[in-house]
């Protein structure tokens, strides 16, 4: 367990925590929508701009060496962090959303007239449209495994569903509103009983769960950079070599051929057959800066300390009257994600009371319109906390709804 001292010194690598926001301490609780960057991140960036910029993988000289072997080296770096089998199959994307488009469209021609696509109730946005794109192109049917009343997927309801007929099973490893950490390995082995490939939404996992894809036997994982303290715009799709040799190049263009010709183009091996153009080299680069901070801490450590966080936050927000928590709050099943309404107060209301005290929280939809109908509900607000976040803060928080239970309630 952190000690405060030492979470005081984890903070002060993080500057943007010292910003007030009208004129209060930042209070950033909007971490499973993005965390902050430690300098680590953010002079790596720099330093990747003064020393190294450079395409890779084109020419001979001194500085696109340089930066190929950055952006490789951090390839078998992520291929470590996730206990994958081979740097082969470490595809970088845009990040989760890319990955999972990238996947819908190369695996089309595999899905004909009356094939099934199994997703749940609780799927973020971007786990659910390229499905319905996919579905619609290909007159295939898109399944939703059904939620219990806490939240929790509905597995026997999944043992209906499944059938010779499902192709893929796409199901998020933590849901980004719940937090509930959903039982994906059941999934996954039934999932392959019935011959269908299945992806894995990770997005909220990586620093929350020591991953290792290959004990999963998962065919697809996908996840983002950005929430796990690394920068914007750079995710990956990691897919058993054997599967991704199968698919098809997702775009096309550069890097990913291997010889061009009027009469047949032939493609790169992997990963390069689904990296094409220039990629995002500086994400990349900067991204194993966020590993190393990552490392460096521990994902036990991280994760033991947000499930205190989670813990105190369940207990701490419990004592408001009028509050109303949704899905489970079992505290061992669940990320440090919590998501609530407040009495019958509108939840952008309350959020831009909130705000007011400089407290960052997320509401509304939070990119899960089936789950809010789930619970009748339009919206929702959401705390996610991360490694820096503190006791104090989830107090003030509590301190926070209250202020606005009494503003909005008198008036
Ligand atoms: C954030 C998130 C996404 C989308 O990630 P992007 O980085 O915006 O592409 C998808 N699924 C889940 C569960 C998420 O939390």
């Amino acid at each position: 367990m952190f000690s405060e001292k030492q979470i005081q010194e984890i903070r002060n690598q993080f500057p943007i925590l010292k910003k007030k926001i009208y004129s209060n301490p930042l209070v950033y609780i909007d971490n499973a929508a993005t965390t902050q960057k430690p300098l680590k991140v953010i002079k790596a960036s720099q330093n990747y701009y003064t020393k190294i910029n450079s395409n890779v993988h084109r020419a001979t000289h001194f500085l696109s060496q340089e930066s190929t072997l950055q952006v490789e080296l951090v390839r078998k770096k992520i291929q470590k962090f996730i206990h994958a089998k081979n740097d082969s199959e470490i595809i970088f994307t845009k990040g989760t959303t890319e990955s999972i488009n990238l996947v819908a469209s190369s695996i089309n021609f595999l899905i004909k007239k009356g094939d099934e696509i199994i997703i749940s109730y609780l799927e973020h946005h971007s786990n659910i449209v390229p499905w319905q794109i996919l579905c619609k192109k290909k007159e295939a049917f898109l399944k939703i495994i059904s939620l219990n009343k806490d939240g929790c997927l509905n597995f026997k309801d999944f043992e209906l569903l499944i059938s010779k007929k499902t192709k893929l099973v796409s199901i998020s490893h933590i849901s980004n509103v719940l937090g509930i950490i959903n039982s994906i390995k059941d999934i996954i082995d039934l999932s392959h009983k019935y011959g269908s490939l299945v992806l894995i939404d990770g997005a909220q996992v990586p620093s929350n769960i020591d991953l290792d894809v290959q004990k999963l036997n998962t065919d697809f994982y996908v996840f983002s950079a950005h929430k796990m303290y690394g920068p914007t715009g750079i995710g990956i799709l990691y897919g058993k070599e054997k599967i991704l040799d199968l698919l098809y190049p997702y775009q096309s263009g550069g890097e990913m051929i291997k010889n061009v010709n009027f009469k047949k183009t032939t493609y790169s091996d992997l990963p390069f057959k689904f990296e094409a153009g220039t990629p995002n080299i500086e994400g990349i680069i900067v991204w194993g800066a966020a590993i190393d901070f990552v490392e460096k801490i521990g994902v036990k450590n991280i994760q033991f300390y947000k499930e205190k966080l989670i813990k105190y936050a369940i207990k701490c927000l419990s004592s408001i009257d009028g509050i109303k928590f949704y899905g489970s709050i079992n505290y061992k099943k669940k990320s440090s994600i919590i998501s609530f309404n407040l009495n019958k107060l509108h939840y952008f209301d309350v959020g831009s009371i909130l705000d007011r005290l400089g407290i960052a929280v997320r509401t509304g939809h939070l990119c899960a319109q089936p789950l809010m109908n789930f619970f009748n509900v339009t919206g929702m607000i959401r705390a996610s906390f991360s490694i820096y976040n503190t006791f104090e803060e989830i107090n003030y928080l509590r301190d926070g709804l209250l202020k606005a239970k009494k503003i909005l309630l008198n008036t």
